[in-house]
């Protein structure tokens, strides 16, 4: 078998064939160079208009990259033609392996955006050798198209979370999908203000949004308030994961503050080192660690109390029912208003003003993925660690609809990878 046979069986491109193939070193590099000419008798296609027109000259031999075989880089030599065009004048002619004034053929770019959903950018640069700028670029290409083509009219539930970014001083707010068959990110915007979420809506459309049955979030007042003025027919959920990071942030700063207060009196420093015994789960423990929350739990200190209410708080997502979870619901508010815990009552007092908003939980059981958003939020969140160095907010947003996206992909003769 000949290389120009695999070429035609993995990429054949109609009106050009395959010519010379000539190995070369490049560097440390071997390379193949793989010529193609136009078909005899087939006119140029313009590259504006599509249309083929007569041949007006030919420039000189330029270089594509091409998808690596066994490690050997592998680039198409070709001399673009200009098109004496009818109707749009002379210009370069399209061919089908590359668009524009790139040097990576589309095969390798859609080959390079595919590796880059499964390791990072700079590592699929290395693997390959090739630049961080041209996996970016591919990155780019492939999201652009996915865009382009995804299919956004059957959705009827949707989740909004926001992750911090830029050391934590910056938010992004992220729309996802959150249909039980369907689990994508849809949206990415700067800030987790009330523009922008109205941004989402308006980009959405107004017939989609009234399409939308479920709608998912934390407490955050601004998404409160525009899904209650955008989307006033959609059931609102305020999703477990946001909720138990409330009951996190509230027993970490019982804590801090009681550990202060320790120390201030010269008293044994028990909490020192208590940290994760108290924010984990206990099933999560290690064993040092069990050891030191089952001490913990023997002395009389607020800290304890607040662990208490918040790992007592977790049998509320256990209920059947909205019935019986409102009873649960209510019982735990009030026993903790009388806690004199003040991080804790403000919890009590959040619930108690959110009361409906948490009991939709139970009534849209099984029809929206609601574990989805917490899912989401940590591979957003793996995302934006990866992505140290990605500066600006466009490589941020590319970064994410790439690897949540689920954005589709052309259909190809041959999958490279
Ligand atoms: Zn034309």
């Amino acid at each position: 078998m000949q290389l120009k046979s695999i070429l035609n069986f993995v990429q054949p491109h109609q009106g050009f064939v395959y010519g010379a193939v000539h190995q070369r070193n490049k560097g440390q590099r071997t390379v193949l160079d793989i010529e193609i000419r136009p078909r005899k008798n087939r006119q140029p296609v313009c590259s504006r208009c599509g249309k083929p027109g007569p041949g007006y000259d030919t420039l000189p031999v330029r270089r594509f990259e091409f998808v690596p075989l066994w490690g050997i880089a592998v680039f198409f030599l070709y001399a673009m033609r200009r098109v004496s065009c009818p109707s749009c004048g002379v210009k370069v002619e399209q061919v089908p392996w590359a668009t524009g004034k790139n040097h990576l053929t589309t095969t390798y770019a859609w080959f390079l955006a595919r590796w880059a959903r499964r390791l990072s950018w700079k590592e699929v640069g290395q693997v390959f050798q090739t630049s961080w700028d041209n996996v970016f670029r591919s990155v780019k290409m492939a999201v652009a198209w996915g865009l382009a083509h995804r299919d956004l009219d059957t959705i009827t539930a949707i989740g909004i979370d926001e992750i911090a970014w830029k050391k934590g001083h910056k938010y992004l707010t992220l729309v996802y999908q959150i249909d039980a068959g369907c689990k994508r990110l849809l949206w990415v915007g700067k800030e987790r203000t009330q523009k922008t979420l109205r941004q989402f809506f308006k980009e959405f459309g107004k017939e989609r949004t009234a399409h939308l049955r479920f709608i998912c979030s934390d407490m955050w007042k601004p998404y409160l308030r525009i899904v209650a003025e955008v989307a006033g027919q959609a059931m609102h959920i305020l999703d477990r994961f946001h909720v138990m990071t409330h009951f996190g942030k509230a027993v970490d700063k019982v804590r801090a503050t009681e550990a202060r207060e320790l120390k201030a009196k010269g008293q044994e420093p028990v909490l020192t080192g208590s940290r994760w015994c108290l924010l984990k789960r206990p099933e999560h423990l290690t064993e040092k660690q069990s050891i030191k929350l089952n001490e913990l739990l023997a002395i009389n200190l607020k800290t304890v109390r607040a662990y208490l209410l918040k790992e007592e708080f977790q049998f509320f997502w256990r209920y059947a029912t909205a019935g019986w979870a409102a009873r649960f619901l209510d019982a735990w508010c009030k026993r903790t208003m009388r806690s004199r815990i003040t991080p804790m009552k403000k919890i009590a007092k959040m619930l108690r003003s959110h009361r409906e908003l948490l009991l939709n939980w139970f009534r849209t059981k099984g029809q929206v993925a609601l574990g989805a958003v917490e899912g989401f939020n940590n591979k957003a969140k793996v995302t934006s660690r990866k992505a140290y160095g990605f500066r600006n907010f466009e490589v941020m947003k590319i970064a994410l609809y790439h690897t949540l996206g689920n954005l589709p992909e052309p259909e190809a003769t041959h999958r490279f990878c």
